[in-house]
């Protein structure tokens, strides 16, 4: 068998994308994903550099893998981005890098980074109220947020898109403001429903405000949304359009709508742990092969088997719901959301 062939796992799901952690660093300490403050962050030494990425992700594009975004911690922490996603957008096969990022940082970079080829943004925002904002993130920062939303519009991306988590009995207030910030700008805006990847394992079942409540909730104030039809098998995000024909609102709802019959994402964590889902509770060491020293092409072949063996082990699904379900040790930060 060709080391390289495309990866398709033992249910048939052919991965093409790939989610790339550049670090589990982050500037804010959002409750659903860190803890306030301990965070055990890895030492520098056993984050890959961008050359070990860069390799990597040259690998999975020979499998198949046409799309990658970065993702973190906060990917905008780490010096020079931009050029890694040059190096990124250079790799034969590869044809869209993206970012989803919490946009503190994005006002200074939008330029260089759109410059490096960057098509796409998610930006992170769950609050429009400075103190849910704080409350959630532990920070201050919507500010920031808001600018380098506006610097995102400016520098013209091809996409730019909200993301907000959807937690009860916090966020329910932010929906409405949400939409029409997101409306009045033509941003597409996606609600995702909170997931048990929290650093501190408090999630329970009744924290997640579900993406049928919300869609309850704009339908109240714009109107009965239509279900649009999905482009793409694969997209986690069921699209809803607006009555009033202002825009669409999309939903990740992985906890009461599982979709992952459909996935075709694989991840690789900053510290260089292939994953073949979030709430996966074994990891492939590609580091170790990173750092070998020797023939290339031997090495290349090593990790493409590695990546194999990794998809060839995803589970039908992730289990949220299952009696016996264990939570990866690993929170959000540390796996790359
Ligand atoms: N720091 C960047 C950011 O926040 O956009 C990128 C990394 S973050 C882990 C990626 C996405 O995962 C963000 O949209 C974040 O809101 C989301 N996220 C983090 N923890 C989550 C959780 N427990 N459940 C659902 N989404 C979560
Ligand atoms: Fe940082 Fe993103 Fe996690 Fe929030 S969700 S703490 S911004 S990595």
């Amino acid at each position: 068998m060709n080391a390289f062939e495309p990866l398709v796992d033992s249910f048939g799901r052919v991965h093409t994308n790939l989610r790339i952690s550049v670090t589990d660093r982050c500037n804010i300490r959002c409750f659903y994903c860190m803890s306030d403050d301990h965070v055990d962050f890895k030492p520098r030494e056993e984050i890959l550099s961008y050359e070990e990425i860069e390799r990597f992700a040259g690998v999975v594009a020979r499998m198949g893998v046409n799309k990658v975004r970065l993702t973190g911690g906060e990917p905008l922490v780490r010096s020079d981005l931009a050029r890694l996603v040059a190096r990124l957008t250079a790799i034969d096969g590869i044809d869209d890098v993206a970012l989803t990022t919490n946009g503190i940082l994005l006002a200074e970079q939008a330029a260089v980074l759109k410059e490096a080829g960057l098509r796409r943004v998610n930006i992170s925002l769950d609050a429009l109220s400075e103190a849910t904002f704080r409350r959630i993130a532990r920070r201050d920062g919507l500010d920031r947020v808001l600018s380098g939303i506006e610097a995102a519009r400016q520098v013209g991306f091809e996409k730019i898109r909200l993301n907000a988590v959807a937690i009860r009995g916090i966020t329910e207030d932010e929906v409405l403001p949400l939409a029409r910030f997101a409306r009045e700008r033509s941003l597409e805006l996606r609600f995702i429903e909170y997931m048990p990847l929290d650093a501190d394992g408090a999630w329970q079942g009744d924290h997640v405000l579900t993406g049928e409540a919300i869609r309850g909730l704009l339908a109240a104030e714009f109107g009965p949304l239509e279900a649009t039809v999905r482009d793409d098998p694969a997209q986690p995000a069921a699209d809803f359009a607006y009555a009033d024909g202002q825009g669409r609102v999309g939903f990740i709802d992985p906890v009461s709508q599982p979709f992952c019959g459909d996935c075709n994402r694989l991840r690789i964590t900053a510290d260089g742990k292939v994953r073949n889902c979030l709430f996966s509770l074994t990891e492939w060491d590609a580091r170790g092969l990173l750092r070998r020293s020797e023939n290339g092409g031997k090495i290349d072949a090593d990790i493409a088997t590695l990546v194999r063996d990794c998809v060839a082990a995803k589970k039908p699904g992730h289990g949220i719901d299952d009696e016996g379900f264990i939570r990866p040790e690993r929170a959000m930060y540390q796996i790359g959301g």
